[in-house]
């Protein structure tokens, strides 16, 4: 089992309370910050699982995709819109994007954050 599965396997959706992510957003702990905004914020991952790999995340506690609602559509639509664009900029000959939603999709942090992958060839199916 990798890590990242056991580590998700060991997590749950826990009723919206905080996270680390929380945490990183008021600056109660450092994170490498690559882009922020009133709605947003971007950081590179401390397990990085490619050359560049960075996390973007909503302010607003979101736990995960499941517990999005319809008025949740604009802040879901700036967070594409960011990843495109730090994309385009860091990583000009493409990336991935991901969300991983709850235990078999293999979410560990309970606050919505989005996977910005790359810099090398990725490979289709993920594991
Ligand atoms: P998984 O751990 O399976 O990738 P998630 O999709 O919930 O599950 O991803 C959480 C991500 O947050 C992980 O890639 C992890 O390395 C990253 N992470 C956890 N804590 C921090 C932190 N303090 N700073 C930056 N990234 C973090």
């Amino acid at each position: 089992m990798s890590n990242e599965v056991e580590k998700a396997s060991k997590s749950h959706y826990n009723n919206g309370s905080e996270t680390i992510f929380d945490k990183i957003i008021a600056k109660k702990i450092p994170a490498d910050i690559i882009y922020e905004d009133e709605q947003c914020l971007a950081f590179n991952d401390v397990a990085p699982q490619a050359p560049v790999h960075f996390l973007i995340i909503p302010k607003k506690r979101i736990p995960m995709l499941d517990k999005c609602e319809e008025h949740d559509k604009d802040i879901l639509g700036h967070l594409l819109l960011v990843a495109k664009k730090l994309g385009q900029s860091k990583l000009p000959k493409g990336y991935r994007l991901v969300i991983n939603n709850g235990k078999e999709g293999c979410q560990s942090v309970y606050h919505l954050h989005l996977h910005i992958l790359g810099g090398r060839q990725m490979n289709w199916p993920p594991g």
